[in-house]
């Protein structure tokens, strides 16, 4: 590394410029044929230019090279780059704009670009590399990332900001316009962000979301999404991930449409998720969970990927959910057969569903049980003894000792 040198051109860094974007900035200004020389300059690596995307997730403990060449200080460069949570106990969790999320989120290998944010200001947004900001909630666009002309995906080896390889200007592309009800979600992302957004007044998050982290947010999207295509909690992430960007678009907006006009879209989401489960075959399940057989992974997913306290609302509305549907159930099955074999005219859960959904332990429910307050069900299966406990004298029951 020579720290005498200094480029010729040397353009300060924007406060939400993208670091990669940085530095293609200046390979443009000083005419280099591509990002590599300007990271090799500075005493980055020597590798290719997409294999050192690494280096933006790591604490800024070799930015001297760079900031002689560019003659910024470390902090005005440092505040480009997504560095690790400090003492979190999951290590991959990054700072983006001061929100702590997953690397993965964070998509550096297939950049995006809104061809009206270059024309207006050409350079690399930051907030562009996060992957569930997919349109440009100013222009009401959705980004590109791929060339429109040479069908090619963009890729930060180029040479300039704003004209492909293939010599289109991306600036004269008109990337198609969306609906303000598609926005909303990078709206709320932007504002967890802090980023203002032009034209956009105070927003109106869905209530039960509102008070989510912004990892939280993408937390119950990624499930939801995952379960509206049949992919289970864990992988869904990861899955979801090998889509292009437009493909992202309508898999996150079609889940954060399940959180608006609480519950009754999430209710919809929930019938939807019944018959898409009649098709899959759990049968050793459905003796441990009647609910399990009815929702599969959704309802594993509610206490387990989803178990932190900020996602009861997902439980409760969940419980209102099934209390609602077998009291319909009920009144719909009024001939003697169905009558028979246990009709409940009030909804009763497995015992062992209630303790998962409402994280309660057995002990508690056996004391309200012995002192009248929750009224209980005894079923035989061959040998098994399934017990039932009454759902709405359980809630009840929990709600009074919350609020005393
Ligand atoms: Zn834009
Ligand atoms: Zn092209």
């Amino acid at each position: 590394m020579n720290i005498n040198v200094r480029l010729l051109i040397r353009p300060k860094p924007e406060v939400d410029e993208s670091f990669l974007g940085y530095i293609l900035r200046l390979t443009e200004k000083n005419l280099y044929e591509t990002p590599s020389w300007i990271l090799k300059m500075a005493g980055l690596g020597d590798k290719e230019f997409r294999q050192n995307n690494s280096l933006v997730f790591r604490p800024h403990e070799n930015l001297d090279g760079l900031t002689q060449l560019v003659g910024v200080n470390v902090d005005g460069i440092a505040q480009l780059l997504y560095p690790p949570v400090a003492a979190s106990d999951s290590t991959y969790l990054h700072y983006f704009f001061g929100q702590p999320v997953p690397q993965d989120l964070i998509r550096l290998n297939r950049p995006k670009i809104c061809p009206a944010c270059l024309s207006e200001s050409p350079y690399c947004r930051r907030v562009w590399e996060f992957s569930a900001v997919t349109a440009c909630p100013t222009h009401r666009r959705l980004l590109i990332d791929e060339c429109p002309k040479c069908k090619r995906r963009i890729s930060w080896s180029r040479k300039n900001v704003t004209v492909c390889p293939c010599n289109f200007d991306w600036r004269e592309f008109p990337t198609p316009s969306v609906a303000e009800q598609q926005l909303r979600l990078i709206c709320h992302i932007y504002q967890l962000c802090g980023i203002p957004v032009a034209g956009v007044g105070p927003l109106k998050v869905p209530e039960p979301i509102s008070r989510l982290s912004l990892n939280d947010l993408l937390r119950v999207l990624f499930f939801v999404a995952g379960q509206q295509r049949g992919i289970s909690a864990a992988t869904s992430r990861h899955l979801v991930a090998a889509g292009k960007s437009q493909n992202f678009h309508s898999i996150l907006t079609e889940a954060y449409s399940v959180f608006e006009d609480w519950p009754t879209n999430y209710f919809r989401f929930l019938d939807k998720r019944r018959v898409q489960e009649r098709n899959v075959t759990r049968t050793y399940q459905r003796m441990k969970s009647a609910l399990y057989g009815a929702f599969g992974s959704f309802y594993s997913g509610l206490y387990g990927v989803l178990s932190g306290s900020q996602f009861d609302f997902m439980r409760i509305a969940f419980i209102d959910y099934i209390t609602q549907k077998q009291a319909e159930d009920c009144n719909l099955s009024r001939h003697p057969r169905k009558r028979d074999t246990g009709a409940l005219n009030r909804p009763y859960v497995l015992k062992s569903d209630a303790r998962r959904l409402l994280g309660i332990e057995y002990p508690w429910i056996d004391h309200h049980v012995r002192k009248g307050e929750i009224k209980t069900l005894v079923q035989s299966k061959g040998k098994k003894r399934l017990i039932f406990v009454d759902l709405i004298d359980i809630t009840k029951v929990k709600l009074t000792q919350n609020s005393c």
